[in-house]
């Protein structure tokens, strides 16, 4: 399936869904004001109160022993010079730009994506919503983000902050030092880990205004969009992804920024990078 195609059938899929929530939760009237205007109703933006200037380190520490998606090398590095030696450390380093906490730039995926060295520098820093699906994810680890998890975010903190990033927290950052747990083989050779669902990823580029999309998983998406639709509609759309991320389940669900410390390979289609939280 195309990415337009896609887009078109997971939106016009979510419309119909979130019509019958806000029936649900407003009455016709309600619904139709809102469907009237993406602007919520006033005092609907209800913030957490995080401690002012804390940082959270949302990257993964990086060795050989990381887990890394099938097909790619693990980091490794040599040691080069030594302070014994000629008095100052060095090391060469291998990484595939997929390994450990790291972007994803649209050329990942798109053909003439931007490449990571061209991800404009101001939409590395962003308000960071951050979607807790660890609850379900616990009893399915093929748990997928959908639309109605932004809209219950939504109905808690107010709509996504223009220019926002959207993490999904699985709890899943918890098992990546027991590689085994964290790809999670099932007998069917297939990785099980939760992802965005494609439905949701299409939500958040035709409904909302969003620099990019994270997951504290080794990919946006699992067996249940084996075509990697989530990737395509997301990197189509010239947003990046940053997948492998940690600690996702300390920072709270709003009003933090997150800066991502992408690299600038030119040419790259993505890279291991330093992510932060900031209160
Ligand atoms: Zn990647």
């Amino acid at each position: 399936m195309c990415n337009h195609a896609i887009i078109t059938h997971v939106t016009s899929t979510v419309r119909s869904r979130q019509l019958g929530r806000r029936a649900m939760l407003g009455g016709a009237l309600a619904g139709a004001a809102l469907l009237a205007s993406p602007v919520r109703p006033s005092g609907a933006r209800r913030q957490l109160a995080p401690r002012a200037g804390e940082v959270f380190d949302l990257t993964h520490a990086l060795s050989a022993a990381f887990p890394v998606y099938p097909g790619y090398t693990p980091f490794s590095a040599t040691v080069t010079s030594t302070i014994d030696g000629i008095g100052s450390l060095s090391r060469q380093v291998t990484l595939e730009e997929h390994v450990g906490t790291h972007v994803d730039a649209p050329a990942h995926f798109i053909g003439d994506g931007d490449d990571v060295s061209e991800i404009p520098a101001g939409r590395l820093v962003a308000p960071l919503a951050v979607i807790d699906i660890s609850a379900r994810a616990r009893d399915d680890a093929d748990a997928t983000v959908q639309p109605d998890d932004i809209l219950a975010w939504e109905d808690e903190h107010g709509e996504l902050p223009a220019g926002a990033f959207v993490a999904m927290s699985s709890g899943w950052d918890r098992r990546a030092d027991d590689p085994d747990a964290y790809l999670n083989i099932g007998e069917d050779g297939l990785l099980h880990f939760p992802a965005w669902s494609p439905s949701a990823a299409a939500f958040l580029i035709e409904e909302r205004d969003i620099v990019g999309v994270g997951v504290d998983t080794i990919s946006m998406d699992n067996t249940t969009s084996p075509f990697f639709e989530s990737h395509v509609i997301l990197l189509g759309a010239g947003r990046y992804g940053v997948e492998n991320l940690a600690a996702l389940g300390e920072v709270p669900a709003a009003g933090a920024t997150i800066v991502v410390g992408a690299p600038r390979f030119v040419g790259g289609s993505g890279g291991p990078a330093r992510v932060l939280a900031i209160t």
